[in-house]
């Protein structure tokens, strides 16, 4: 951060709150410049007993697969968030279930939400995000070709859960880079 974005001054000044916390502090008008995680919204979706992924067109982790997700926008709901994602990445007006993960990267400041949801239909459509999708059989995922760690946490937990009777939002975090 080097400009102030309400009076414009250059005079920031980085302080750390308590020792934990840093701060950006103006000392041309004294605003305090909070900075803090954004929130991914994303999609698990499945389709008759497969699981869906797209394979990323763009950096970060150009080529690898990935749950259809993103940042939520200003004034949305992460449910309409999460289908947003999952349109513009795939084309498909996806069903959501229930929330499914919930991952916090302490790397990237960002925390993952992961909707459970359901694909009624194949009808998908690529484009500069995503190369390619392809269903995998839950015997087949690509482990050591996923995107972010938060795919992996969130893909495992689903597997393991699947003869759960009661279904449970899985919570996690991790310092990894991806
Ligand atoms: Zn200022």
């Amino acid at each position: 951060m080097n400009f102030c974005s309400k009076c414009g001054s250059d005079n920031i000044h980085l302080m750390l709150e308590q020792e934990r916390f840093v701060r950006y502090i103006c000392k041309a008008c004294n605003t305090t410049h909070y900075r803090n995680p954004l929130i991914v919204v994303g999609c698990l979706p499945i389709y008759e007993n497969k699981l869906l992924l797209c394979q990323r067109g763009i950096q970060p982790r150009k080529g690898y697969w990935n749950l259809p997700a993103g940042f939520m926008e200003m004034n949305e709901t992460v449910t309409q968030g999460a289908l947003r994602e999952a349109k513009e990445e795939t084309g498909l007006d996806m069903e959501l279930v229930r929330l499914h993960s919930m991952y916090t990267s302490r790397k990237k400041n960002q925390v993952m939400l992961h909707f459970l949801a359901k694909v009624n239909d194949l009808n998908y459509q690529l484009n500069e995000e995503t190369v390619a999708i392809q269903l995998f059989d839950f015997e087949a995922i690509p482990w050591d070709q996923l995107a972010f760690h938060s795919n992996t946490f969130a893909i495992q937990n689903y597997l393991a859960s699947l003869q759960d009777s009661t279904p449970k939002v899985f919570i996690g975090d991790s310092f990894k880079e991806n």
